[in-house]
């Protein structure tokens, strides 16, 4: 170990930098330390110092060396201890728990294609996963015995969003591992955003990718995976491609909605249209399946143009916990009234865009009656206001679901 010393406990190992060695029992001279007095005797000054000491600030690492040796490139991006490890042997639904080797952290995309290179060169390649947020339920992202690639460290080396700046169709270029919130903010500086979101927009690009990609533009749009002109793919061979329908069309889908088993998605090149100025967000809330069915229907067979741009149904049920934060507070008490009395009640999340100038009309009608809506509503609730408080209202609802 250069900067290290290594002191063997049984299976722990506590990595004790050299500079808090130097300062406490000698100098470092050139990268080595002196010390007076035998070897035996500074072990155990050592390690009897450290258990007294509870102040000081060491790292401790598991002993369990990686069975291979990895190139000089990745080597120190390579994280092996227990906090990592622990993290990414877990996901948001904490069903599936399976411990990798090492996560590595990637300054570039170089690093990936070094690691897969490597894992080919071995007799015995260890598995591999990319990680994006995390957000999947049954460890799709974890490596048993292999190493997770923690796609989001990309993200630190600045931000990999380019809009283009050209005529229609807009797009906007993408890194996998940026966060659908953070390519709402890019894009929303030039006017523009994505067709088709998810409801949640904490999770990454290629996270998304590797499924589908849905909510309430979906029935207009396509999953996210319809939305793309391009994708750049590194392959378990540790090449690159360009794909698209037309160039390497096999790879472009396989890896959408390939929960990474066909590669690893490093770039996308998304789909933009003009950003609504306004929106009108509806919930209306019914107590008769037939109904609420009949009204979606017609909500997404309505003439493109004039219908709906964002349709989504939920259903509440009389038992805890009831998660109400996607309402406004204001409304919680009557919805939980509701859910109470009628035992479960449906709910169409709706959304129509306006503009500025459209304004004053559209605060005139009810929202049903743009629609003619069957609506035996047992209650509405209308939020007018500026998109982005609309597409970043997800947040909320999920915080609380974690908590
Ligand atoms: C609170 C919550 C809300 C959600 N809302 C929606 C929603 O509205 N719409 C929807 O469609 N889904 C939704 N999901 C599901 C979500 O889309 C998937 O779980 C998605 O995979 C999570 O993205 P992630 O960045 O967390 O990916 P991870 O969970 O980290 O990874 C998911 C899968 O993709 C693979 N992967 C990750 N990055 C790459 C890459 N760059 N290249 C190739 N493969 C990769 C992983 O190996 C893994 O198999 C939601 C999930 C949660 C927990």
């Amino acid at each position: 170990m250069k900067n290290a010393l290594l002191l063997t406990y049984g299976r722990l190992t506590m990595s004790v930098s050299l500079e808090f060695l130097s300062a406490y029992f000698g100098v470092i001279v050139g990268g080595a330390v002196s010390f007076m007095g035998s070897e035996e005797e500074i072990c155990t000054c050592l390690v009897s110092f450290i258990i007294t000491t509870i102040a000081v600030s060491v790292s401790v690492t598991e002993s369990l060396p990686l069975p291979w040796q990895p190139p000089k490139e990745i080597a120190n991006k390579l994280h092996q201890d227990p906090d990592t490890k622990t993290q990414a042997s877990d996901d948001f639904g904490h069903i599936i728990h399976q411990t990798p080797l090492a996560v590595l952290y990637p300054d570039s995309i170089f690093d990936i294609a070094s690691l897969i290179n490597f894992s080919n060169s071995l007799p015995t390649p260890f598995t591999i996963s990319s990680r994006g947020n995390g957000h999947s339920v049954r460890g799709q992202a974890m490596a048993h015995n292999g190493v997770v690639i923690n796609m989001t460290q990309l993200a630190k080396n600045g931000t990999r969003i380019v809009v283009s700046q050209g005529k229609a169709p807009f797009y906007a270029d993408v890194g996998a591992e940026q966060l659908w919130i953070d390519v709402l903010h890019a894009t929303l500086e030039h006017g523009l955003a994505p067709r088709s979101w998810t409801d949640y927009l904490y999770l990454t690009v290629g996270g998304t990718l590797s499924n589908a990609g849905i909510s309430g533009q979906t029935f207009k749009f396509g999953p996210q995976i319809s939305n793309l002109n391009e994708i750049d793919v590194l392959t378990g061979k540790g090449e690159f491609f360009t794909c698209s329908t037309e160039k390497n069309s096999g790879l472009f889908y396989s890896a959408l909605g390939g929960l990474g088993q066909f590669g690893i998605i490093t770039r996308a090149r998304i789909l933009l249209q003009p950003a609504p100025n306004r929106v009108k967000w509806v919930h209306l809330f019914y107590n008769n399946f037939s109904t609420f069915s009949g009204d979606q229907e017609r909500l997404i067979t309505v003439e493109k143009n004039n219908g709906a741009d964002y349709v989504e149904g939920q259903l509440l049920l009389n038992q805890l916990p009831l998660d109400l934060s996607f309402y406004p507070i204001k409304d919680r008490p009557r919805i939980s009234s509701l859910v109470k009395k009628e035992g479960i009640i449906y709910i169409i999340e709706l959304v129509k865009h306006y503009t500025d100038e459209t304004k004053e009309a559209m605060e005139k009608v009810h929202i049903s009656s743009i629609f003619q809506l069957k609506i035996s509503v047992l209650k509405s609730n209308v939020i007018d206001q500026r998109e982005i408080k609309f597409t970043e209202k997800s947040r909320d609802h999920v915080s609380c679901c974690i908590t």
